[in-house]
C-alpha cells in the first residue's frame, strides 16, 4: 500500500478540539501514515501564533528583558491541549527546559522550533504514533534549502509502511547539527520533503480553507473554488499573491510527480484543490482559465526610440543598468520601437532617479515615461495556448467595464495574460474578468 503524507497547519492544531478533528481525519484513511504538524496557530483573530510568541520571548530574553508574559501564554496553550486531551505530564518538563534555555544561551531558530516540537510530542501521544525528531533527519543547507541527504535519512526513519509517524514541521538541523528552521510557513516544505522521501502517492496539506479560489475573495463575492490547478498555474497565481502554500513547498514533490491536495480540516469532505503536473481532465469550458489574481505596487519605466529593433544590444544595455543598481526586473514587455520595464515599486524606491538618468545618458531614448503606480492582473490557465479567443475576451471585458489598459504582457509560457491598470481600476478590472470567464462560463 502506498502512503499519504498529511501536513496540518497552525489553525488545524490550534486547540484540543482541532486535534480531535486531525485524529478523525488520520483514522479515516489507512494510507495516512505520516503526519507533519505546525505549531499551534491562532484560534481567533485577537490571538497570536505560538511561533510569534516564541520569537518574541527570544527577542526579550536576548536583551535581558522579562519574557514571562508571552511565555505564560505559550505555557497555557500547550497545557490546555494536554489537559483537554488527557495526555501525560511530560510537556511540563519540556516547557521548563525551554524556559531555562531562554535564560541561557540559545538561538532564535532553536526557540522558534519548539512550537512544532512540543505540538509534535503531544500529537504523537494523542495519535498513538512514533515521534520523529527532524533535527536527526532533516538537513538544512546554509542557504535555507533542503540538503539532498535529507531524503535518504527521512526514508530510513519512516521506513515501516504500517507504522504511524508524527514529524514536527518547520525545522531540521544545519550541517553542524544545530537546530535550523526554514523560513516562515516552512512546515509546508517539511511535508513536501517527507512525501518525496517515502515516495508517497499524495501530499495532503490540511489548512483552514477549502483549497484555492479562482479569484481574490476580498474583491469577488464568493469566488468559485479551484478543483485542480497545475504547478505552473499555481506559480503564476501565487506570484500575484494568491497562495495557500509556502513558495518553496511544491518543488520537492513536483520533481518526482507527487500531487498535492489542499484540504480543509474544518470541512474534510470538501474535495479541496488538487495541484499536479497535469490536469487530470481535459480542459473544458469551465476550466478555460485556472484563475485570476492581481497585485498592486508596481512601477513602470517606458522607453520609445525609433528603430530600436535595429540597435544591437539595446535591451541588453537597458537591463544592465538595472543589474548594476541591484534591481530585479519583474516584466519587460516590448514592441519594435518601445520597451517597458516593470519593477516592484518598493525595490525601485530611491534608485529611480539614478536609473532614469543613466537610461537617458547611455541609451538616448526619444521618450521616457515613468508610471509610479501600476496594478497588475494575471489571467492564468494552461488551456490558453490551445484556446482561441482568450485575449479577445480579456480585452472586450475590460473595454465594456471602461478600464484603460496601460500595458499588456502575454507570458512566453503562454500560461497567462498580464495586464497593467491604474490602481483605481484594479478591482473593477478583476470583477469584469471574473464575470467574463467564470460567471458567464
Ligand atoms: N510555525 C511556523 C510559522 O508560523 C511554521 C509553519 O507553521 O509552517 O511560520
Amino acid at each position: 500500500m502506498t502512503r499519504i503524507v498529511c501536513k496540518f497547519g497552525g489553525s488545524s492544531v490550534a486547540s484540543a478540539e482541532q486535534l480531535r478533528k486531525v485524529r478523525a481525519i488520520v483514522e479515516a484513511d489507512p494510507r495516512r501514515r505520516v503526519v507533519v504538524v505546525s505549531a499551534p496557530g491562532k484560534r481567533n483573530n485577537a490571538e497570536a501564533k505560538v511561533t510569534d510568541l516564541l520569537y518574541l520571548c527570544h527577542r526579550l530574553a536576548a536583551v535581558g528583558q522579562d519574557f514571562s508574559g508571552p511565555f505564560g501564554t505559550i505555557r497555557e496553550r500547550f497545557t490546555e491541549i494536554q489537559k483537554d486531551l488527557g495526555l501525560g505530564n511530560g510537556i511540563f518538563a519540556e516547557l521548563d527546559a525551554l524556559e531555562r534555555s531562554l535564560r541561557g544561551e540559545c538561538t532564535p531558530d532553536f526557540v522558534a522550533s519548539r512550537g512544532e516540537y512540543l505540538l509534535g510530542r503531544l500529537a504523537a501521544e494523542f495519535l498513538g504514533a512514533k515521534f520523529v525528531e527532524p533535527a536527526e533527519c532533516v538537513r538544512i543547507a546554509p542557504s535555507g534549502s533542503v540538503h539532498p541527504e535529507t531524503y535518504e535519512l527521512l526514508a530510513q526513519r519512516l521506513q515501516d509502511p504500517s507504522a504511524l509517524y508524527v514529524i514536527p514541521g518547520f525545522y531540521g538541523a544545519d550541517l553542524q547539527g544545530h537546530i535550523k528552521t526554514f523560513s516562515r510557513g516552512g512546515s509546508d516544505i517539511s511535508g513536501s520533503i517527507a512525501a518525496r522521501a517515502i515516495h508517497a502517492e499524495l501530499y495532503e496539506n490540511w489548512t483552514d480553507v477549502s483549497g484555492l479560489l479562482m479569484a481574490d475573495p476580498r474583491v469577488i463575492d464568493d469566488p468559485k473554488p479551484m478543483v485542480e490547478v497545475t504547478y505552473r498555474e499555481l506559480r503564476e497565481l501565487s506570484y500575484m499573491g494568491a497562495s495557500v502554500l509556502h513558495d518553496e513547498a511544491t518543488l520537492p514533490v513536483r520533481e518526482v510527480n507527487i500531487p498535492i491536495q489542499i484540504k480543509n480540516t474544518n470541512q474534510p469532505n470538501h474535495q479541496g484543490t488538487r495541484i499536479a503536473e497535469r490536469l487530470s481532465r481535459e480542459v473544458d469550458k469551465s476550466t478555460e482559465i485556472a484563475g485570476i489574481a492581481g497585485k498592486k505596487g508596481f512601477s513602470m519605466i517606458a522607453l520609445d526610440k525609433s528603430l530600436m529593433n535595429k540597435e544591437v544590444g539595446f535591451a541588453y544595455r537597458l537591463l544592465g543598468i538595472f543589474e548594476r543598481q541591484g534591481l530585479s526586473v519583474e516584466h519587460c514587455p516590448s514592441s519594435i520601437d518601445s520597451i517597458n520595464v516593470i519593477l516592484d515599486s518598493a525595490i525601485l524606491g530611491e534608485k529611480r532617479d539614478a536609473v532614469i538618468d543613466e537610461i537617458k545618458r547611455s541609451l538616448q531614448p526619444d521618450k521616457i515615461t515613468y508610471e509610479p503606480e501600476l496594478a497588475l492582473i494575471a489571467v492564468v490557465g494552461e488551456g490558453m495556448s490551445r484556446t482561441v479567443g482568450i485575449a479577445a475576451k480579456v480585452f472586450v471585458a475590460l473595454r465594456d467595464a471602461n478600464v484603460n489598459i496601460r500595458v499588456i504582457n502575454q507570458g512566453a509560457s503562454e500560461l497567462n495574460i498580464i495586464i497593467g491598470v491604474v490602481p483605481e481600476d484594479f478591482e473593477k478590472a478583476q470583477r469584469a474578468l471574473y464575470s467574463a470567464f467564470v460567471s458567464a462560463a
